[in-house]
C-alpha cells in the first residue's frame, strides 16, 4: 500500500483536482481524509441480474462523495454534513466483507467509490492477501479520470458506472460537476479499453466475471438529456455496449428540489427513453420496470439499508 498513499499527498484523483494533502487531515470537494469512510457492508439483491446473481452482491457503501447531487437517493451517507459513517477500519471492513464472502457469494461491489481509491486498493489487496478473490465491480458516477482508471486496472473486474448527463448545465446545477460530460465520456472510453464490448458471464451461476455496463438513471422532465447520453455512447464509443436503463429516480424526502426534480418520471418519459434505446441499435442489457421507483428507498440509519 505504501506505493500509492502518496497519492493523497496532493490529491487529484478525480477530476476535481483539488490538490489537498489528505494525508495531513486536508479536506477537498469530497471531504474525504485518507482513513475508510464507509457507511455499510450488506448484500444487496436489487442489482441487474448478472451482478446480483441469486445471492446478491456484497455492497460497500462509501460514504461521501465526489459528486454533489442534489437529487442525491443516497444523501444520508453523501451528504457533505455529517454523512452516515458506521465503519472506519480496514480490520473490521475486511470481517465484516469476509462474512459475506464465506456464505458463498463471490462478488464485491464499491459503490460512489471515486474519491476513495486508495482504500479500495487496499481492501482489495488485504483480501487477496488473505485468499479471496472475489469478482470486484466499480460502480461510480462516471466522473472518474482515466489515468486513475489506469491505476485500477489490476483490481477491477467490472466496470458499472453511471453516465448521468449529456447536458453541462445541469451537470454543473444539480451535481456541482464541471464538463461532467466530456470527462465521464473519456472515462468511460478508459473502462471500454480496459474492457471492451463483451460482458463475460460465468455459465454457472450467470454472474458477470468481467465487462462494461453502463447505468442511466431518467430524470423527470429530463428526456432530451437521456436521449443525449445514448447518443453519445452510440456515436462516440459503440451500441454493442451493455446499458442498464434505471426509472427508480423519486425525490428523497428532506431535500430541498427545484421544481422539476419534485417528481418521479412518467410513463410516457420513460418510453420516450427506452424507444431510443432500440431505435440506436442497443441490444444488450436492461430496462428497469418502470414501476421500480416504488422499491428503491434505502435506509443507510438502519443495519441493513434495503430491508
Ligand atoms: S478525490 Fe476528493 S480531494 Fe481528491 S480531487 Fe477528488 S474531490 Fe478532490
Amino acid at each position: 500500500m505504501k506505493h500509492i498513499k502518496h497519492l493523497y499527498d496532493s490529491c487529484n484523483l478525480c477530476p476535481h483536482e483539488c490538490g489537498v494533502n489528505r494525508n495531513q487531515g486536508e479536506l477537498g470537494i469530497c471531504r474525504a481524509t485518507n482513513q475508510q469512510h464507509i457507511a455499510s457492508i450488506c448484500i444487496h439483491r436489487g442489482e441487474e441480474p448478472v451482478i446480483s446473481g441469486k445471492k446478491g452482491i456484497c455492497n460497500i457503501f462509501f460514504s461521501r462523495c465526489n459528486l454533489r447531487c442534489i437529487y442525491c437517493q443516497n444523501h444520508q451517507i453523501s451528504s457533505y454534513v455529517s454523512p452516515i459513517e458506521k465503519i472506519t477500519t480496514t480490520d473490521e471492513i475486511i470481517k465484516q466483507i469476509t462474512n459475506i464472502l464465506d456464505t458463498g457469494i463471490r462478488i464485491l461491489g464499491f459503490v460512489s467509490p471515486s474519491h476513495m481509491v486508495v482504500q479500495t486498493i487496499e481492501i482489495i489487496e488485504e483480501l487477496r492477501k488473505r485468499g479471496y478473490h472475489p469478482i470486484t465491480v466499480w460502480n461510480s458516477n462516471a466522473y472518474d479520470k482515466a489515468e486513475t482508471l489506469k491505476l485500477l486496472e489490476p483490481y477491477i473486474d467490472v466496470f458499472l458506472p453511471d453516465f448521468k448527463y449529456a447536458d453541462e448545465t445541469i451537470a454543473l446545477i444539480y451535481s456541482n460537476a464541471p464538463y461532467y460530460p466530456d470527462i465521464a465520456l473519456k472515462a468511460i472510453k478508459e473502462m471500454y479499453y480496459q474492457k471492451g464490448n463483451s460482458l463475460i458471464i460465468n455459465e454457472t451461476d450467470g454472474i458477470v466475471e468481467s465487462g462494461l455496463i453502463i447505468r442511466h438513471l431518467v430524470l423527470p422532465y429530463h428526456v432530451e438529456n437521456s436521449i443525449q447520453v445514448l447518443k453519445l455512447i452510440a456515436n462516440e464509443i459503440s451500441n454493442r455496449i451493455a446499458i442498464s436503463l434505471m426509472s427508480q429516480y423519486y425525490p428523497p424526502e428532506g431535500l430541498m428540489l427545484p421544481h422539476k426534480l419534485q417528481r418521479k418520471i412518467t410513463p410516457s418519459e420513460y418510453e420516450k427513453v427506452v424507444n431510443t434505446l432500440h431505435e440506436l441499435g442497443f441490444d444488450k442489457g436492461w430496462i428497469q420496470e418502470y414501476e421500480s421507483n416504488e422499491f428503491y428507498r434505502p435506509d443507510f440509519k438502519k443495519s441493513h439499508p434495503f430491508e
